[in-house]
């Protein structure tokens, strides 16, 4: 199979999908990112557990537009440790108790909360009331009424709410959004996603336990899939139903081990999706009109890779935290596209209550309402 460059691709990228580089190459996005050009927005991570450890603040040493300014932690054995590694200042090292403080620190402009889902609307809420922008990881919160609630504050304190949805920043996600908005294969005919992992090993974790993580298999990867059916389709789903299947109950007592569930969308599309805490598959498998794309792994964090009914995708490999994050701060600093807003947040939530729904009603079909681009960001 021929490989398919970024450059062979660079019309469809730059034209499908408005990315920062081209709405910075505008002569008005040009005078503001001058004004700019100097500034670096401060982050404070809150929780510093394994993906803010060994993902978000190494990434946070490549940014361009961000910078690790500060930390939000319980343990206090912690403190030290990140002081020393990354220069934190001991006034930007917060707790829990005194979080609300970050108020008056302009070192900080933004927090992003990366802690158990259950801790996800408290801190966010709590952030936007301190006057910072907002990063909330994946699941956005344990319901939709905490997701308006997050909303809400942030419309309130006029900051800017963002998700940790890392995979809109990486080049082949963009380039499946670009293929759909080009209509590069034709119509999408159907879609599948696989996101699940099996590497359960502590039965102690919060993933497991109902009240930190709202859920399994679902609130987790299942993130993923049901992003991967929308982005790979560009339409919001019009239904859905869903089973689950559970083989180690004695392990996943508590929480959700194995779900699939069907999608219909407006066009005609027909979309599936599998995530598991107990099955490994991280694929995006597209078959349209003129040919077929594909993205395997599609959610993992690098590398990921992809081929189409065209050839081979090759896209530069780069920490995707970083892009991230540097497209959150340059949305916030130069007026590119928010391309992961809160939003988008609640619509997934919305699809994660609605497939629960359906696994309690036996696999009924659930309607679902939204507006054709609700939740869907620059
Ligand atoms: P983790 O278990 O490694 O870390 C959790 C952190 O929260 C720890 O620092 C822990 O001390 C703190 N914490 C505070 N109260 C806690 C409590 N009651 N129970 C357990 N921990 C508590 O988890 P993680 O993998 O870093 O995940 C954190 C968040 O980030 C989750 O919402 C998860 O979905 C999300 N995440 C996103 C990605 C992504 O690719 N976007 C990847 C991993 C995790």
């Amino acid at each position: 199979m021929d490989k398919i460059t970024r450059r062979q691709f660079g019309t469809t990228l730059a034209k499908g999908i408005g990315g920062a580089a081209l709405v910075a190459a505008s002569p008005v996005n040009c005078m503001v990112s001058s004004a700019n050009q100097k500034k670096r927005l401060g982050i404070a991570l809150v929780g510093l557990g394994s993906y803010s450890t060994y993902q978000l603040a190494p990434a946070l040493q490549d940014t361009e537009h961000c910078y690790l300014a500060g930390i939000v932690t319980g343990t206090p054995a912690k403190e030290g440790v990140w002081a020393n590694r990354y220069g934190i200042p001991k006034e930007n090292i917060y707790n829990y108790d005194n979080f609300d403080g970050i108020a008056n620190n302009d070192s900080i402009d933004v927090v992003y909360v990366v802690l158990p889902n259950s801790m996800h609307a408290e801190f966010s809420i709590r952030a936007a009331q301190a006057g910072k922008h907002v990063i909330c990881e994946k699941p956005m919160a344990m319901n939709v009424a905490e997701c308006d609630e997050i909303i809400a504050a942030c419309k309130k304190a006029g900051v800017t709410l963002g998700m940790g949805y890392r995979l809109h920043s990486e080049p082949y996600t963009k380039a499946v959004k670009g293929f759909v908005k080009d209509k590069t294969f034709g119509a999408i005919n159907y879609i599948s996603a696989d996101a699940a992992y099996r590497s359960m090993s502590n039965p102690n974790q919060w993933r497991l336990n109902r009240k930190l993580s709202g859920g399994g298999a679902l609130m987790n990867m299942g993130v993923y899939a049901i992003q991967s059916v929308i982005y790979g389709t560009g339409e919001n789903p019009i239904s859905v139903s869903a089973q689950e299947f559970s083989t180690r109950p004695e392990y996943f007592k508590e929480t959700d081990e194995t779900i699939t569930a069907q999608f219909e969308f407006k066009s005609g599309a027909i979309g599936n999706i599998m995530t598991s805490h107990n099955v490994r598959a991280n694929r995006l498998f597209a078959s349209c009109e003129r040919g077929w794309f594909e993205l395997d792994p599609a959610s993992t964090y690098i590398p990921l890779a992809g081929r189409t009914s065209r050839g081979e995708l090759n896209f530069k490999q780069e920490s995707q935290q970083k892009l991230q994050m540097d497209d959150f701060a340059s949305h916030i600093l130069f007026g590119t596209p928010n391309v992961a807003p809160g939003e988008m947040g609640r619509r997934d939530m919305v699809i994660v209550e609605a497939i629960y729904e359906s696994i309690k009603r036996g696999g009924q079909k659930m309607a679902l309402n939204f507006e054709p681009t609700y939740g869907f960001g620059g």
